[in-house]
């Protein structure tokens, strides 16, 4: 594990987060694990099957009370 603390743009901290994505070479569309309900979704462009897959994405925090910086 490491942390960048470099980046001028963003300091969210990234981890590999479970997520689904299209099937469909054409098309880029996913979504993440957490959003999803479904045993086997179906990408919400296309309408294509989705698969499980990872990608690097900013830790996403509980909507807080506190933080409204989104
Ligand atoms: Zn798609």
């Amino acid at each position: 594990m490491y942390y960048s603390r470099k980046r001028p743009l963003m300091d969210l901290p990234e981890e590999m987060t479970a997520i689904w994505s299209c099937t469909n070479v054409k098309c880029n569309g996913w979504m993440r694990d957490n959003f999803v309900f479904l045993i086997q979704p179906i990408c919400g462009q296309c309408n294509s099957l989705m698969e499980k897959s990872e990608k690097m994405l900013p830790i996403l925090a509980n909507t807080s009370p506190n933080q409204t910086k989104n």
